[in-house]
């Protein structure tokens, strides 16, 4: 059972069967999946929801498959909590946290994206999958294409973290280091894409990967109480995941299950990586590219294929965006864990910093709900902490030893009697 009528440009609006495109022919416009929203209306209610299993496969009348899942059968639904201290320490009322650090099974949104792109490759008759990848979605097709059964390649910038190569290396696919930047990675894949029968999730059957990240949306919006908050910030690379937020929205707000979709959405880069911000804070629907420089190695993309409709997005949900730096970014790593308990990766960190800055200026209201997306997961990029957190206190197995070296610290402290 499907409710996808069929592929459409987002600019001349003509209609494609449900294969393997993604550019329009005609105009040469972006792609994305269509669906009968009326259908989908007259099946779907807030109740039916009660008993879906917890995974983003509880929207799948929302998601551009045919038959059954059969990828990503446990990821999505992950945590979504009141920051109370978070909320404190940022003079804010009421901050959430949509938390993606803990993904099943990657620890990472790419979870999502893969999930519904496997699926579907399978069903189009592919038998190898592979991707451009700043790391995280690497590590997401490696892991759910060994659970498939699947073929993989996956294409990575040379210079990434170790914990995201070797998070890659582990399933055993193909991992290919190219000596460029994400932007010569993602250039080469579409030239092979054209020469290899090989679903390149995020390049030849990106309309069908890019509708896995509306489940992030749609959970923020149902862990929420089906409503939508005031203010999301979101950290951007290719600027998928903020026109797929959006579209969550106006999508349960067409179907009936969401009364106030007008949520204003935040753009959060790093400020060695940020066309997308730089273009919104120009109100310019022009993405100009840049050359990456930043710690946040999963948002560096500098020429993002989304860019132009993150822009828009943002723009159109009166919204804003923010660049920081990398000592802002590691503060704000930081800050997460120390109040939340969260070790979010570096974009985590860029997302948090950001949000940090716009409600010091007052562009994010104190008084209004806040969500923070928090997409990956510290474990992966430990190299910029290395130095930042002072070091475990080295001890002999004693009593003596321990009181010796912790003196000033237990000065204060009481012991039993
Ligand atoms: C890929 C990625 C993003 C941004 O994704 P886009 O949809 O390309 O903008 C954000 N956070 C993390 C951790 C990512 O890996
Ligand atoms: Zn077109």
């Amino acid at each position: 059972m499907s409710f996808v009528l069929g592929l459409k440009c987002r600019e001349c609006g003509r209609l494609y069967p449900k294969e393997v495109i993604n550019v329009c022919e005609y105009c040469f416009g972006s792609i994305e999946v269509d669906y009968d929203y009326d259908a989908i209306q007259r099946t779907l209610s807030r109740a039916a929801f009660a008993s879906r299993p917890k995974s983003l496969w509880r929207y799948r009348e929302l998601l551009p498959i045919e038959g059954e899942p059969t990828a990503g059968l446990s990821s999505g639904f992950t945590p979504f909590f009141r920051a109370e201290r978070l909320a404190d320490t940022l003079g804010v009322s009421e901050l959430y946290i949509k938390d993606d650090s803990v993904s099943h099974p990657t620890l990472s949104f790419k979870d999502r994206v893969v999930s519904v792109a496997l699926t579907r490759a399978k069903e189009l008759g592919f038998d190898t999958v592979a991707c451009a990848s700043t790391g995280n979605l690497a590590n997401a097709v490696s892991s759910h294409a060994a659970r498939a059964g699947l073929k993989c390649y996956v294409f990575i910038p040379a210079d990434l973290e170790i914990g995201k190569v070797v998070a890659s290396l582990i399933y055993r696919p193909t991992v290919v280091a190219v000596e460029g930047t994400y932007d010569d990675v993602n250039r080469l894949c579409a030239e092979l894409s054209a020469k290899y029968p090989w679903a390149f999730v995020n390049v030849n059957i990106r309309p069908y990967y890019a509708e896995g990240s509306k489940t992030y949306g749609f959970e923020i919006a149902e862990q929420l109480g089906w409503r939508a908050p005031a203010h999301i910030v979101i950290p951007a690379a290719s600027g998928s995941l903020i026109t797929k937020i959006a579209k969550a929205f106006k999508e349960l707000h067409r179907i009936g299950l969401l009364a106030e979709p007008q949520a204003k959405l935040y753009a959060a880069q790093a400020a060695g990586c940020g066309p997308i911000a730089a273009a919104i804070r120009e109100r310019s629907d022009i993405v100009k590219p840049v050359k990456p420089n930043t710690i946040a190695k999963s948002l560096a993309i500098g020429n993002p294929a989304d860019g132009y409709y993150a822009t828009k997005a943002v723009l159109e949900s009166g919204g804003w965006a923010e660049a920081v730096s990398d000592d802002e970014i590691v503060e704000g790593m930081k800050l997460l864990a120390e109040t939340e308990g969260v070790f979010t990766e570096t974009a985590g960190g860029v997302t948090l910093a950001a949000a940090k800055k716009l409600i010091e200026q007052g562009v994010i209201p104190r008084d209004e709900s806040i969500v923070l997306c928090i997409t990956g997961n510290g474990l992966k990029t430990q190299e910029p902490l290395v130095n930042r957190l002072g070091q475990a206190v080295r001890i002999k197995p004693s009593i003596a030893s321990f009181e010796s070296s912790l003196a000033g610290q237990l000065a204060g402290a009481t012991t039993k009697r």
